[in-house]
């Protein structure tokens, strides 16, 4: 006889997972994005690409790239130093499909208007489902104005770079490559001219020897390399194979055991004559590596936009089929107010990052060029800075459910910091804002007129803009330090301000009325879940 069944185990009241979703067209405001900032173009790819990042098969593969972790083989068989790391499968196929459709240099190989915007998009899309693989799909994209400065780097490299293969191996005449780049090191990061590592020069090449304390996708197939020389710091390519079919000496001595961005390796790397060839000239190594920077920058942004939109889009997703209380909870008025909250941030997130990524493109203007400069710092600075506390709200969404490793969002929480760690962390990055506010007085005019022409539509975005130029012009007059003790102030400020403009000229009614009722009017709080009362929920829930 069969045993009765266990009425304990009946499982009830719960929301089904959220897979075979079309990611991109169901992500209102990315597509609204990618049409006003000229990449309709690229929507029939785009509708591809969020098919297959939907895909509960792809899904399952991002959950196995983080758990099974990249391990660190630094020794063959027989003993010899090879220096590998081993990933899962899982990070394989995601990367391979990333780089398959583009997400790393599609904007330089197809540079049309909107070219950036579609490959932002791309990017955002792969990385809201995996966000590790990221990092050097990131530094590949970012290191193309560098390696152009140099002619012969250039032929050599650049058609690899553009490659849309993906080929996890080292070995010479590789016709694929992706990039990585070593900066960091023991004694310090964000002030890299500390740096000790040295490249000597030898003949048409250097040598350098040093250590790096943070170099993450070590299987990288070369890196930018900052490097002490006679003239100061120097930038340098350094391939992990060389011509002839060796290695070159790059000792990974272990592998970071990190909070998050589990799937992507970061290692700690010697170099010990280790061949370079110089990217610029090798006194101004910050200047040359800093083009690669200002883009990886702009890719934080869009990695935690990213983020947010797969909160948005989970906890919005639980919150449809879950009661409690007598009513499923996106009926109970409170939750409401979060997530509606939650696709705000979301919204402006995603509208700033493309709006950012258009002036990227080969043909901005200077007003957009002098724009980008000052705009990526301080969304850089304030979307990062936003990314863990939104992922932490919207898994709290998800009750207990969104703390377990079975749901992706505690994967997200502990992704989300690193955007702000790296590529300038936030007092760095605050501190470059106010440089660029002291020096660079065309970048200061583009986004005020950004501001300004939005603000004709909204009072408290005109009352904003009053108040940041009393600030400029007050600070103009102070002591250097009293002015830094306020950086984060004015960057965050200026990042609201900025957001608000974005979506006063582009975002429905229901969207841009609520953003600037919360964060520019008086009624202003710190936590998700306190929109003032008035605002229309119901139109920003229907888009979430
Ligand atoms: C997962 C991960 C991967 C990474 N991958 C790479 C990589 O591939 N390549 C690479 O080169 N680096 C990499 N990094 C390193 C990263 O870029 C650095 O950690 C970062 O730049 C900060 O440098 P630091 O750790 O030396 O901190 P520090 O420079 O010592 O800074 C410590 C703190 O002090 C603050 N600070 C610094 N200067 C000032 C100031 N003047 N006023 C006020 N506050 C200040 C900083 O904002 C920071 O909060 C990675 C880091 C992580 C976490």
């Amino acid at each position: 006889m069969r045993p009765a069944p266990h009425l304990t185990h009946t499982v009830a009241n719960q929301a089904p997972d959220r897979v075979d979703v079309n990611e991109f067209t169901s992500h209102a405001a990315l597509v609204e994005g990618v049409a006003r900032f000229d990449a309709a173009w690229a929507v029939a790819e785009l509708t591809q690409v969020g098919e297959l990042v939907g895909d509960s098969e792809f899904q399952r593969a991002a959950q196995l790239a983080e758990r099974r972790e990249p391990v660190l083989r630094a020794f063959d068989r027989h003993g010899e130093r090879i220096d590998e790391v081993d990933y899962d499968d899982s990070y394989h196929r995601v990367i391979s499909a990333s780089v398959a459709h583009g997400s790393h240099t599609a904007a330089w190989s197809d540079p049309r208007p909107g070219a950036n915007v579609a490959r932002a998009a791309t990017f955002m899309l792969f990385a809201q489902v995996e966000p590790g693989h990221a990092c050097p799909v990131s530094m590949t994209h970012a290191v193309v104005p560098a390696v152009r400065q140099q002619p012969e780097l250039a032929e050599r490299w650049m058609p690899r770079i553009l490659s849309r293969s993906y080929d996890p191996r080292l070995y010479a005449g590789k016709p694929s490559a992706l990039f990585g780049m070593a900066m960091t090191e023991k004694q310090g990061g964000s002030d890299v001219r500390a740096n000790t590592t040295v490249a000597v020069r030898d003949g048409d090449l250097w040598l350098i020897t040093g250590h790096k304390w943070f170099c993450s996708a070590p299987m990288s197939d070369a890196f930018l390399v900052l490097a002490q020389t006679d003239d100061g710091l120097g930038c340098f390519l350094a391939p992990r194979v060389l011509d002839d079919g060796t290695r070159n000496v790059f000792r990974i001595q272990r592998l970071k055991d990190k909070l998050g961005n589990r799937s992507n390796a970061s290692s700690e790397v010697e170099f010990d004559g280790t061949v370079g060839y110089a990217v610029g000239e090798p006194g101004r190594g910050v200047r040359t590596i800093i083009e690669m920077v200002a883009r990886t920058r702009l890719d934080c942004v869009l990695g935690t936009a990213a983020g947010m939109r797969q909160c948005v889009a989970e906890a919005a997703w639980h919150v449809r089929d879950r009661a409690a209380f007598g009513r499923t909870l996106i009926d109970q008025p409170l939750m409401r107010n979060v997530i509606a909250d939650l696709a705000l941030e979301s919204e402006a997130a995603t509208a700033i990052a493309l709006r950012l990524a258009r002036a990227h493109d080969d043909d901005a203007s200077d007003a957009d060029v002098a724009f980008r400069r000052l705009a990526t710092a301080v969304e850089k600075y304030y979307v990062c800075k936003r990314g863990p506390g939104h992922a932490y709200e919207a898994l709290e969404c998800l009750g207990g459910n969104g703390y377990t490793e079975d749901y992706p969002l505690a994967r997200r929480y502990r992704e989300q910091p690193v955007m702000a760690v790296w590529e300038g962390s936030g007092n760095v990055i605050a501190l470059d804002i106010l440089r660029v506010l002291s020096r660079e007085p065309d970048s200061v005019a583009a986004v005020r007129d950004e501001l300004a022409s939005a603000s004709h539509a909204d009072r408290r975005l005109a009352d904003a803009l009053r108040s940041i130029d009393a600030r400029l012009a007050q600070a103009s007059g102070r002591d250097a330090d009293d002015v830094a003790f306020d950086a984060r102030r004015l960057a965050e400020d200026l990042a609201i301000a900025l957001q608000a403009a974005v979506l006063l000229t582009g975002a429905p009614d229901a969207v841009s009325e609520a953003f600037c009722a919360s964060r520019l009017g008086v009624e202003r709080g710190s936590l998700y879940g306190t929109l003032p009362a008035g605002v229309d929920v119901a139109g920003i829930l229907s888009r979430a």
